[in-house]
């Protein structure tokens, strides 16, 4: 039986950095920069007003109150400002650009609003309410350094300073291709002795989550013929197949069946659920081979192979600094029985208030709905058959 550990690092050997890509920037959520981002301009590219009001000088309303004309009136947007004339305010507006000589806003509430002249009462010092040229950011600085990974406020700061398009690290290509002649597509009517498609749903959404890019290829009867054929037009446009199903030990694993002897290493893994496990480059015609892995079929089974094995891997090759879910220890609720000699992997829900976690539903790898209830795994070590509420155990938080 091969460890855990010792499985990960086949599949993450499998699959190479993906490329550096120009996207646009909606495109770019979620993945990793490539390359420093530099500024070409300075944010802001002008000094201008950080309130609604009036721009003077500093000198003009030392005695208060005091009515002065306004001279001009500039809203966001205007280019051909003047230089304010001495002894006169001009009426700004939020983001409008200072006119030249001008050091001081006054906002708007401290005066009488006037438009041909303003009562101003009462003013805050020089420099107060005003935004200066480059106060943010510098031309020539970096402002997002390789291997940051875009997010909202990265996309944000890319779109001030002009950018459309950001380089980045391009998802992963994955195909999801689910085996079972008992399957039906969710939506149809079920018949005797069938079970609605669920693996390649949740799979294929586990991989959107983290960026990456997932087809899903409607679930393959058990047939070899059927799965090879169906291998060999996807394999040109991914980077990765990953199956769930037909790898157990029983007649009929068609994944099983179909992919031996062309590079596919098939193998017990010492964990709990997901002991069925295989991977490698699947030779699909001459030198041409693709990336596989090959789930086992169990709801359960298949989503938390995903979690321990294909999430960081996927991560890890589109370049994520952080590859694993964040991890605590905290003590259990009740006590937890574990098979001796494997990792289990329990669905669990964590009280952050309390600090615990308590086991969600029982270890069957059917019990969908609790995998849905739960919001994070425990993680009981080979070695503990039994362990008592109280005592420590690690947790990877779901998110
Ligand atoms: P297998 O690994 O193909 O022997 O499947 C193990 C168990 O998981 C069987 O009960 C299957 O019906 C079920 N199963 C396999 N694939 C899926 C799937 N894509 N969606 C839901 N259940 C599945
Ligand atoms: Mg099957």
């Amino acid at each position: 039986m091969r460890t855990v550990e010792e499985h990960a690092v086949v599949i993450a050997g499998l699959l190479i950095p993906t490329p550096t890509e120009m996207l646009p920037l909606a495109d770019a959520v979620g993945l990793v920069l490539t390359d420093d981002l530099i500024a070409t301009i300075d944010l802001p590219p002008f000094a201008n007003s950080a309130m609604d009001g009036y721009a003077v000088m500093a000198k003009d309303v030392r005695q208060l109150p005091v009515t002065l004309p306004v001279s001009q009136d500039i809203p966001a947007g205007r280019t051909d400002t003047g230089p304010l004339a001495p002894g006169t305010a001009a009426r700004i507006m939020t983001g409008a650009p200072m006119p030249p000589g001008a050091d001081t806003i006054v906002q708007v509430e401290r005066t009488d609003g006037g438009v041909s002249a303003v009562r101003i009462d009462s003013a805050p010092g020089p420099g107060v309410h005003l935004r200066t040229r480059g106060e943010d950011v510098l031309t020539g600085a970096v402002v997002l350094a390789a291997g940051t990974v875009i997010g909202p406020p990265q996309i944000g700061v890319a779109a001030a300073l002009g950018f459309a398009e950001l380089p980045v690290r391009r998802p992963l290509r994955v195909l999801v291709l689910s085996t079972g002649t008992e399957l039906v597509e969710p939506g149809k009517p079920l018949g005797p002795g069938q079970i609605y498609e669920s693996n390649a749903p949740m799979l294929a959404a586990g991989i959107t989550a983290i960026g990456a890019n997932a087809t899903v290829e409607h679930f393959v009867a058990d047939d070899v013929d059927q799965l090879r054929q169906a291998l060999y037009r996807a394999a040109e446009h991914v980077d990765l197949i990953v199956t769930s199903g037909g790898v157990s030990a029983g007649a009929y694993e068609v994944v099983k069946d179909a992919l031996t002897g062309r590079g596919i290493e098939f193998a017990k893994v010492a964990m709990q659920p997901g002991m069925p496990q295989g991977a490698g480059r699947y030779a699909v015609a001459g030198d041409r081979s693709v990336p596989i892995v090959t789930l086992p079929g169990n709801p359960v089974s298949s989503y938390v192979s995903f979690e321990v094995f294909l999430r960081p891997a996927i991560r890890a090759a589109m370049g994520h600094p952080d590859i694993t879910r964040p991890i605590v220890r905290v003590p259990l609720t009740t006590s937890i029985d574990s098979p001796a000699g494997k990792r289990q992997f329990r669905r669990g829900h964590l009280d952050t208030v309390a600090g615990t976690v308590a086991p969600w539903g029982g270890p069957g790898s059917h019990l969908l709905s609790w995998l849905a209830g739960a919001d994070c795994m425990i993680v009981i070590a080979e070695d503990d058959t039994h362990l008592e509420a109280g005592a420590e155990v690690e947790v990877w938080l779901l998110g």
